[in-house]
């Protein structure tokens, strides 16, 4: 079975799509954090952050079906479903936040924030970090894990990302360290500002998600935020993994601890139904929307509005924030329990429902082991629970399931976790 559906899928997807597991894994079905394949086997998703609010969510599922029954058109007509479901959104940010731009992806989302920086300051160049993903876009791609210095495309710089467990200077104080990464982002924006292109803004995804989820210098987000404006730039928030109570609060900028202009989210927003959003203050979204005339044929319409709603509102009904918080320090504290007794735990580390665990070669020199990792990843789909790795060297395994992930769901998996550990060592 499994070999035919793969045959089927390079032939009409084109050899090379990309697939989980060494052994993919053929689903059928889903309900809240289980998913299940053809024979009934169940297995808990801890991957997922697109279904945050649970697999085929009844009230997700009434709220998408009752819109559609009813009305659903492009933007371009006056609806209420729109406006309440932008009322809500900017309502979860800080009073500096008062408008947004919707869309249908993250790498839309990321590409209108781009241009919204670009019209604001009328320069091109925005800094990132080299280990990030913001899309896939033509113009967002330019920012896919581009090495320091390695100057592709004249619009882009990039810089080293903050972290404490493989950090760019050995032996140096948090605060040391800290200020070693802000001159190298200054070297970043300074390049840019000395060529034809300018500096328009700096990226950051609030928790540095795909670069590996690291231990960041604390104070860094702070002040890097105020050396970009100090330079001119707008500040644009990646919250496409980081937003939406993951960490256990509304916004990951919130735990590292700083202010942005922008900010961008998609993921999670419709539980599955393509939605993604820009928000920023009214003169930003107005200066962008003035200059491009910017229209998304299925963005802001009815059915959009209707489940985005339906999200924020499940959200806040059953209080998940606090129990993402709750949940994730109980998973957290069961990580930190048993990594000193396997030296191929380097850290653990995260926040919320969004967990790392580096797998490290047992030499001292934290050199990542990515072969392990995917064992590991394997072996753990084996016995019921879907994980994956990722990061700069592919070699932490990421913790992200739906955010109604619950406690007994994490005891399970941690009495998994304890087979799979023993069997690598
Ligand atoms: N930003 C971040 C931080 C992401 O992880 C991703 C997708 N993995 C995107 C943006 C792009 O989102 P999408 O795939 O919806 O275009």
């Amino acid at each position: 079975m499994s070999a035919e559906l793969l045959a089927r899928r390079d032939r009409v997807l084109g050899a090379g799509a990309p697939l989980f597991y060494t052994t993919p894994l053929h689903l059928v079905r889903g309900e809240g954090v289980y998913l299940y394949d053809p024979d009934g086997r169940r297995y808990v998703d801890m991957y997922n952050n697109v279904p945050c609010v649970g697999h085929a969510n009844p009230a997700v599922v009434e709220a998408m079906a009752r819109q559609q029954g009813t009305l659903n058109v492009h933007s371009r007509y006056l609806h209420e479903g729109i406006l309440e479901f932008a009322e809500r959104l900017v309502g979860l940010h800080g009073p500096n936040v008062e408008s947004v731009v919707v869309s249908c992806s993250g790498t839309e989302a990321i590409e209108v924030a781009l241009r919204m920086a670009r019209v604001a300051t009328g320069r091109q160049g925005i800094v990132c970090t080299n280990a990030t993903y913001h899309g896939n876009s033509e113009a967002v791609g330019k920012l896919t894990r581009l090495a320091v210095g390695q100057n592709a495309s004249p619009e882009v710089r990039s810089f080293p990302f903050p972290e404490t467990y493989r950090p760019i200077v050995e032996g140096a104080s948090e605060a040391e360290l800290c200020d070693a990464y802000l001159a190298r982002l200054e070297e970043a924006i300074r390049s840019l500002q000395a060529s034809p292109e300018g500096f328009a803004g700096l990226i950051l995804c609030s928790i540095l998600a795909n670069e590996g989820l690291p231990d960041i210098p604390s104070g860094f987000m702070a002040r890097a935020a105020e050396m970009a404006r100090a330079a001119g730039g707008v500040v644009i928030a990646d919250e496409v993994q980081a937003g939406y109570c993951r960490t256990g609060t509304w916004w990951g900028y919130t735990v590292t601890g700083y202010t942005p202009d922008i900010v961008v989210t998609g993921k999670p927003m419709g539980n599955g139904l393509p939605l993604a959003a820009t928000a920023a203050s009214k003169a930003l979204v107005d200066g962008f929307r003035a200059r491009t005339r910017y229209f998304n044929t299925f963005a802001s319409s009815p059915l959009q509005a209707a489940v985005g709603l339906a999200v924020i509102d499940y959200i806040e009904r059953e209080k998940l924030a606090d129990s993402v918080a709750a949940v994730g320090a109980h998973l957290e504290a069961g990580l930190d329990a048993r990594a000193p007794a396997y030296g191929f735990i380097g850290d653990v580390r995260g926040c919320g429902l969004f967990l790392g665990v580096e797998i490290v070669h047992d030499d001292g020199a934290r050199t990542p082991d990515p072969e392990r990792a995917v064992a590991i990843v394997d072996a753990l789909k084996d016995r019921g629970f879907l994980t994956s790795n990722a990061g700069a060297f592919r070699n932490v395994l990421k913790f992200r399931p739906p955010l109604v992930f619950r406690q007994e769901h994490a005891d399970a998996f941690l009495a998994a976790f304890d087979d799979v550990l023993a069997a690598q060592a």
